[in-house]
C-alpha cells in the first residue's frame, strides 16, 4: 500500500480554480493515497476544512476537472464558511442518502456548471469525447 503524502497542486490549476471559485485555494492541501479517504467506502475522495483526501494518486485528480471542481466546492464553499460540518453531513445522509444530500447536490451542480470553463482555462487538448466541429456543410 502506498503511503499518504501531500501533493503539490500545479500553479495553473490553482489559478484556474481560484478564478472559478472566486477565492484562494492556496491553503487547501491535497493528500494522495489517503487511508482517511479509504475509510469512506468507495468514495474516490473526501474533504475536511482545508483538505482534500484522495484514495488514489494526485495526477489522476489533477486530470479530472469535474472532480476537482466538486471537491474544491466542498472545501471552499461549504466547509470554509461553516455550512458543512461532519454532523450536518451525516444528518443529510441519514435523511436523504448520499446522492440526494444537499452538500453533494450543490457540489455536483457547481462542477456541472463550471467544468467546460475549467477545461478551457486549462487549455488542454480537447477530450476524446468532445463533439466534432461542425462540418463544412453547415457553413454558409
Ligand atoms: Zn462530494
Amino acid at each position: 500500500m502506498r503511503r499518504a503524502r501531500e501533493a503539490a497542486v500545479p500553479r495553473d490549476l490553482c489559478t484556474a480554480l481560484e478564478h472559478l471559485l472566486g477565492a484562494s485555494v492556496a491553503h487547501v492541501r491535497v493528500i494522495e493515497h489517503s487511508w482517511f479517504a479509504r475509510l469512506h467506502g468507495r468514495a474516490v475522495a473526501t474533504t475536511r476544512p482545508g483538505r482534500i483526501y484522495l484514495r488514489g494518486n494526485a495526477a489522476d485528480f489533477f486530470a479530472d476537472p469535474w472532480l476537482m471542481l466538486h471537491e474544491y466546492c466542498h472545501v471552499i464553499r461549504q466547509w470554509q464558511p461553516g455550512s458543512l460540518t461532519a454532523a450536518r453531513y451525516l444528518l443529510e445522509c441519514l435523511r436523504r442518502g448520499y446522492w440526494n444530500n444537499r452538500f453533494e447536490v450543490e457540489a455536483r451542480a457547481f462542477a456541472d456548471t463550471h467544468v467546460a470553463r475549467l477545461r478551457a482555462l486549462l487549455a488542454r487538448a480537447p477530450p476524446a469525447a468532445a463533439a466534432p466541429h461542425p462540418s463544412s456543410a453547415s457553413r454558409r
